[in-house]
């Protein structure tokens, strides 16, 4: 009942808008018809005047009967011509029908013209193309693959160029310089992905506006678009990197190294051990320094552990420790650290090698563990004029890769430190069938499939002595979907819409318009014919195809899947039937054995003819023979595939029939025949070699194929409103980055930023508990000021100001010194510095954010959440995750502001004035805090940001998170997994 009132409704909307286009068609002839009369400078020079007048407020609506005329009279002026497309030459031989300019309509106000194959598309898309090329503005046409874009652009490319366009063509093998230069082209043809990626490369990896290929996502026309829409939609476009093959590489390496290191301070830990229990009644001072030591050293020392299980002991420690982290013993705390091979903060789950353990690790290399300073080595590699800029590009990716290893290495020892001194077998994890297995702390349970990120788990593997699995990092990722939405103005053309209309309606805002054909379609659909085995089957198809063959009447047969192809190939060989077999990977092959399908006496064999774009034209004496014959050997699972295949013969009102062979084996058979009441007779009264046909059967077999359709596309919407989460952040992220990249100096930007982390900041640390923690407020600012900021400040400078006073002193001191910093740096390569320091931060913690999206999706997913939806819980945590990604952001663009520069010395010029600021004050405490600074700032680029917890009940349920993974506990349990285990606290549920 629904259904068929929908298709009235929807017939009725087809009508009205054939109705409204009708005037439109007479007048565009009626001017075509006057243009014949012009001459070819005469229709060239429309071009110019179209342009003109839109540019003087003339809509595109306004000039769409004259421009589609125009192109209209040029297809004529080009019959007869010969041009060479794709190394073939070809005689032009086509003026646009009636329907096709009604096809034009539709593709240019934005929707999906349905229009069958071999209605000409390639044709009908020239319209709208060159009516919005007439804004001056990059339009574009994405086909199914390369060749066919080749080809498309140099077949229509001959009208856009006779009338003054440009027309460019994108393929995988360009390189930027050539790329640009066809996106700047007034029509771009192109496939989905590789437009795909060049956005991605463009927003998530370009260093500079040169780079960026694309210019603007104005109006594109998707070719096939249900097959890049809906079948090429399932997997994003990703890309990643760099060593995914040679990851296991340094750890197995390294290992026996680390080894050796972990054995030596553990003969020094146990040493520390025995010395502070004997010290412990004599001299306790001493004692309990060397028990700190000791738990820098190895944390979970046995003995440490068991001897502050007495309270004094542990209460004694914990004031010491306290006392030496704070401003005034750090120099003794750091000579004690460096006492060590290496230093662990189980707090903050991190391992660092200490000045005596590198020269242990590579005594006679102490350059090894150098990072290269890429700012100023690229600004070197600027200033060298002799170099030709590809040797520059050269240099600086060779700066890059060093870079690159070196901070590999240096976190693949930091890594294995981890997971030596850290992590305890049978304890976080265990060993099972050579897998490291991570353990629920909460539950005890073996957690399958989960592993630790950023190379943990590779660490415990090559420490457990077990295979270890490749990681790939995600540098940067986005569905067909979402890039299609990027457009201003987005419109498709397929052979088949129909069917999916409510899903590019629901997802893409693209209504479907069924274009009527030129001429009628006198295709013969035949009843479906059903078997009761899948070799009942075959034995049938081969007959048929047997019969047409000897006829000469030939043969599109069409399979769901390579392995049936083959199958049927086989069966073919051993009948002697000639036949060719479609191998999708050769698009330009694959284009001539189409185009070869419909002469005499041909059998062709093809998986899934969806998204082909080559039609079949029938050769001599075919139409006679009833023109081609489609034999489908199974139905799809969607129905529009399976007319696509239909769609392939009776183009242009050719002869032409079809039909459907089915075999209750089948896998759509099987799924509906176990329920449906027709099966159950089937069942009983069908004999092996017998056939059935009736038209029920057809009706029923497209129910069957409904509900799986219906399935599906819930499948995809579901990932699509997961992927929505990650796209609302990439649109943030890819903003400030362009930003970044399209100021000549990004420095507002900078202080922006900056400007928003110091009001977190001081609204989270001033603003936490009464007027009398205002001293110990300070403090805490000032500490975590001088991790960023090579500034001595005072107290004084903030007491018994407000927040908002205290934000604008600050920026106002940011300024200050930044401006101060100016006046050293080489004014000429400001700018680049400015883009260097934004890029790197959004760059590094995007990508490990991408990482961590990954996971966190995988873990919403296996986790059972009771009630709850996980596509809320995703959005929830994707939002904290990208608040801290953007914190940390932040953070590192602060402290990379002033230490970042274009030259060695501007920096310790920077320091040296600035400590002469301080010495007028306070002499001692500002320098060691500023060289503190700077030591403390490039141990770790990432270090998690302890909080402080809030007031919370204990048996109250709170929500932590450590490496991407989170969990819900009781307040009590939660704040020692923060205080000891390195959990970050997140939220109180
Ligand atoms: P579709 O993409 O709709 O399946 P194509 O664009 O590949 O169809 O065109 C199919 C064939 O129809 C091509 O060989 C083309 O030359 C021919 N054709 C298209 N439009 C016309 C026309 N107006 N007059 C004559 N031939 C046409
Ligand atoms: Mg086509």
């Amino acid at each position: 009942m629904i259904s068929a009132f929908l298709k009235l409704f929807s017939g009725r909307h087809y009508r009205q808008f054939y109705k409204r286009c009708q005037p439109i068609i007479r007048k565009i002839n009626r001017l075509e018809e006057e243009y014949q009369a012009l001459s070819d400078e005469a229709i060239q020079a429309k071009t110019a005047e179209f342009m003109k007048r839109h540019a003087d407020g003339e809509t595109l609506d306004d000039l769409m009967p004259e421009a589609f005329a125009v192109v209209k009279n040029t297809a004529r002026r080009l019959c007869g011509k010969d041009f060479e497309v794709c190394g073939q030459i070809q005689r032009w031989d086509m003026v646009h029908y009636d329907v096709q300019l009604m096809g034009g309509v539709a593709l240019h106000s934005g929707k999906i013209a349905e229009m069958a194959t071999g209605e000409g598309k390639t044709l009908v898309s020239t319209l709208p193309l060159y009516l919005n090329a007439l804004t001056g503005r990059n339009c574009q046409l994405v086909t199914v693959n390369e060749y066919l874009a080749q080809r498309d652009s140099e077949w229509m490319g001959q009208i856009f160029r006779f009338l003054g366009l440009t027309v460019g063509c994108i393929s995988h093998g360009q390189n930027p310089e050539q790329k640009r230069a066809m996106y700047g082209c007034n029509i771009t043809y192109g496939t989905a992905s590789e437009f795909g990626f060049d956005y991605l490369r463009d927003n998530g990896m370009s260093s500079s506006r040169s780079e960026q290929v694309q210019k603007e996502h104005f109006y594109v026309i998707v070719d096939e678009v249900d097959s890049i829409l809906v079948d090429e939609a399932r997997t994003p476009l990703i890309i990643s990197g760099p060593s995914q093959d040679d990851n296991s590489g340094p750890y197995l390496k390294l290992k026996p190294d680390i080894e050796r290191l972990v054995r030596k301070q553990k003969q020094m830990s146990d040493q520390l051990a025995n010395d502070a229990e004997r010290l412990m009644e004599e001299n306790t001072d001493e004692a309990i320094r060397l028990l700190l030591q000791l738990k820098i050293a190895t944390p979970k020392h046995e003995k440490l552990l068991s001897l502050i299980e007495n309270g004094s002991i542990r209460r004694m420690l914990e004031k010491y420790e306290t006392e030496m982290q704070g401003d005034f013993r750090r120099e003794e705390y750091y000579r004690m650290k460096e006492e060590l091979y290496f230093t662990i903060d189980e707090k903050n789950q991190q391992a660092d090698l200490t000045e005596k353990g590198r020269v242990f690790l590579t005594p006679d290399d102490p350059d090894a563990f150098m990072l290269p300073d890429l700012a100023s080595a690229f600004v070197e590699i600027e200033k060298d004029f002799e170099s030709s800029l590809e040797e520059k590009q050269q240099k600086k990716l060779n700066i890059e890769n060093e870079f690159i290893e070196k901070s590999q290495y240096i976190h693949c020892i930091s890594q294995l430190l981890r997971a030596y001194t850290l992590y305890q077998l049978d304890d976080e994890y265990v060993v099972q069938d050579g897998k490291v297995m991570i353990v629920d702390d909460n539950t005890g349970r073996i957690m399958p499939g989960r592993r630790w990120s950023e190379g943990l788990h590779q660490a415990i593997e090559a420490k457990e002595s077990v295979q270890i699995e490749k990681e790939t990092k995600t540098y940067a990722t986005i569905t067909i979907q979402n890039y299609f939405r990027l457009y201003e103005k987005l419109a498709g053309m397929t052979g088949t819409a129909e069917t999916e209309a409510t899903e590019f309606n629901d997802i893409y805002k693209l209504g479907v318009m069924v274009i009527p054909t030129n001429k009628p379609c006198i295709r013969i659909d035949q009843d479906d014919v059903i078997y009761k085995t899948k070799r009942d089957k075959f034995k049938a198809v081969i007959t048929e195809i047997d019969g047409a063959h000897r006829r000469g009447q030939p043969v599109l047969v069409g399979t769901v899947s390579v392995e049936s192809s083959e199958q049927l190939s086989r069966m073919l060989k051993q009948q002697n039937i000639p036949h060719t077999v479609l191998n999708a990977k050769l698009h330009q092959q694959e284009a001539e054995v189409i185009a070869r399908a419909g002469q005499r006496g041909a059998v062709t064999i093809a998986t899934n003819m969806a998204g082909r774009g080559t039609d079949i034209k029938l050769g001599e004496g075919v139409r006679e023979l009833g023109g081609l014959l489609v034999l489908g050997t199974e139905r799809h699972e969607s129905r529009r595939i399976d007319r696509q295949l239909r769609g392939r013969c009776s183009r242009q009102g050719d002869p032409g029939s079809s039909k459907f062979y089915v075999s209750l084996e089948d896998d759509l058979m099987r799924l509906f025949a176990s329920n449906g009441p027709i099966a159950k007779i089937l069942e009983k009264t069908f004999q092996e070699g017998e056939e059935l046909a009736h038209p029920l059967l057809n009706r029923s077999i497209e129910s069957a194929q409904k509900k799986v359709e219906q399935y599906n596309f819930s499948i995809r919407k579901r990932l699509l409103q997961y992927d929505d989460v990650l796209n609302k952040q990439r649109e943030v992220v890819y903003g400030i980055r362009n930003d970044a990249l399209l100021q000549e100096r990004p420095k507002d930007l900078i202080f922006e930023l900056i400007e928003e982390e110091i009001v977190d900041q001081v609204d989270s640390t001033l603003e936490s508990g009464g007027r009398n923690q205002e001293e110990n407020n300070i403090q805490t600012l000032i500490k975590w000021l001088i991790l960023h900021f090579p500034y001595p400040f005072k107290p004084e400078d903030f007491e018994g100001k407000s927040s908002d006073q205290v934000v604008s002193f600050l920026m106002e001191k940011t300024k200050e010194v930044y401006s101060m910093k100016e006046g050293l740096e080489n004014p000429d390569y400001l700018g680049h510095l400015e883009r260097f320091i934004i890029i790197r931060a959004i760059d590094q913690n995007w990508q490990n954010h991408l990482t961590e999206m990954e996971d966190l999706r995988r873990s919403v997913n296996l986790r059972g959440y009771g009630q709850k939806d996980p596509l809320n819980e995703y959005k929830n945590e994707a939002y904290k995750f990208f608040e801290q990604m953007v914190g940390e952001m932040r953070r590192m663009i602060f402290s990379s502001l002033f230490r970042a520069s274009t030259n060695a010395e501007s920096y310790q010029e920077l320091l040296r004035r600035l400590n002469s600021v301080a010495r007028e004050s306070r002499p001692e405490e500002s320098a060691a805090a500023s060289s503190s600074s700077q030591a403390q700032a490039s141990a770790q680029p990432r270090r998690p940001v302890v909080r402080e917890l809030p007031k919370i009940g204990r048996n109250e349920l709170v929500t932590i998170r450590r490496n991407g993974e989170t969990q819900t506990v009781k307040f009590k349990k939660a704040e020692a997994m923060i205080r000891t285990q390195g959990w970050e606290f997140i939220s109180k549920d």
